[in-house]
């Protein structure tokens, strides 16, 4: 098995998405290890995208995930890193309802900025992400 960091974003939230995206983790075989409702802080949103600090989108991106409270989960199945990513769809949501129209980023809509889930897309951000929430946990 393996583990991977799950994030349902102020827009998923606000947009009342949370038990539709838990039905859907579920019934993929998902199980949830453990998770966490908070309202992130500047800093935090800032250090857990530090790979994006240059980016001209890094102020909308930390504005749009101090908005609300999010919801971070720690996924578990066989390749669930992979398949978690396969589930939530391209990170362009207004795409995503075009080319995967069965995703997570599609049914919710909304667009490239405000896309309501995170899913790590590697092994190692896996585990950085998972030990930044939930100091302790292993990625397996
Ligand atoms: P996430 O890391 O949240 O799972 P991702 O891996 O699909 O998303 P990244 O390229 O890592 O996409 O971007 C991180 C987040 O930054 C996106 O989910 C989105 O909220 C925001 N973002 C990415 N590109 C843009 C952009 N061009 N304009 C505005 N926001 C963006």
């Amino acid at each position: 098995n393996e583990r991977t960091l799950a994030i349902v974003k102020p827009d998923g939230i606000s947009g009342n998405y949370t038990i539709s995206i838990t039905n859907i983790i579920l019934q993929s075989g998902f199980t949830i290890q453990t998770h966490l409702t908070l309202h992130l802080a500047q800093d935090t949103v800032t250090t857990f995208y530090a790979e994006h600090s240059t980016k001209t989108f890094f102020p909308s991106l930390i504005n749009y995930m101090t908005s609300g409270p999010v919801l971070i989960m720690v996924l578990e199945k066989v390749n669930a890193i992979a398949d978690w990513r396969t589930l939530i769809g391209p990170t362009d949501a207004r795409k995503a309802k075009i080319t995967h129209p069965h995703s997570i980023r599609a049914m919710c809509v909304e667009d490239l900025r405000r896309n309501c889930v995170h899913g790590s897309d590697s092994h190692e951000s896996a585990a950085r992400e998972i030990s930044f929430f939930f100091p302790g946990y292993a990625v397996i």
